[in-house]
């Protein structure tokens, strides 16, 4: 399969190609269309895979086309991954897909001052790339209203699980709101994953590579 088979607009095909990548990767191919017909996604897949580009490029889509004509100041879509490296990765590549695009991104994490991240959140963002911890910090003195999410990707939930990060999870999807579109990524599956899983997505498509 090629790119140009996903139903992909013209500004994303073009910053595709000049990526340089030839096809999509088999979770790519899987996820993207179901993506675009808006159903939530239950992704085991590795890092190495081309996860990032499987939710990346649909997101992008859904949240230019549909936001066109409604210039709306709130942030449409939340990705929480564990790792301040995994962040800026993923911010990396919302910037690559989306660089002929007025879809605006911020990656927040811990470690760092506020400061330039309350700054830049005033300036307006649609899609906002968030570690847990930071995420709720900046909840919680009143500067991020998760109440305007359309599309929530929870990123390595394994990997938050090791890491301590689940009862922070759990707390920030309780303040999602419930009509949403959820896109979930693991590398594994164990147990408390599945059922985080099953309480948080709504009729999956599941997707193994
Ligand atoms: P990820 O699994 O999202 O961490 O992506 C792993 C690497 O694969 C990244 O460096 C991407 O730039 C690259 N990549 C993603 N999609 C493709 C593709 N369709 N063809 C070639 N490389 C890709």
């Amino acid at each position: 399969m090629l790119f140009s088979e996903l139903r992909l607009i013209e500004p994303i095909l073009k910053a595709v190609e000049s990526e340089g990548y030839q096809k999509p990767t088999p979770i790519q191919e899987k996820a993207i269309p179901s993506i675009l017909k808006l159903k939530d996604l239950l992704g085991c897949a590795q890092t190495g895979t081309g996860k990032t580009a499987a939710f990346a490029i649909p997101m992008l889509q859904i949240l230019h086309m549909r936001h066109l004509k409604t210039a709306k100041k709130a942030v449409k879509a939340l990705v929480l991954t564990p790792t301040r490296e995994l962040a800026i990765q993923i911010q990396d590549s919302f910037n690559a897909y989306g660089k002929n695009l007025p879809v605006k991104n911020l990656v927040i994490f811990g470690g760092v001052g506020q400061q330039p991240q309350v700054d830049a959140l005033r300036k307006g963002v649609d899609i906002l790339v968030a570690t847990p911890g930071r995420l709720l910090d900046l909840m919680n003195q009143g500067h991020i209203s998760l109440s305007d999410i359309e599309i929530f990707v929870l990123d390595e939930a394994d990997r938050m699980l090791d890491m301590g990060f689940i009862h922070d999870v759990k707390k920030i999807v309780g303040k999602l709101p419930a009509i949403r579109q959820t896109l979930f990524f693991s590398a594994t599956m164990p147990t408390e994953i599945e059922k985080l899983a099953n309480t948080i997505l709504k009729n999956p498509v599941t997707v193994e590579v």
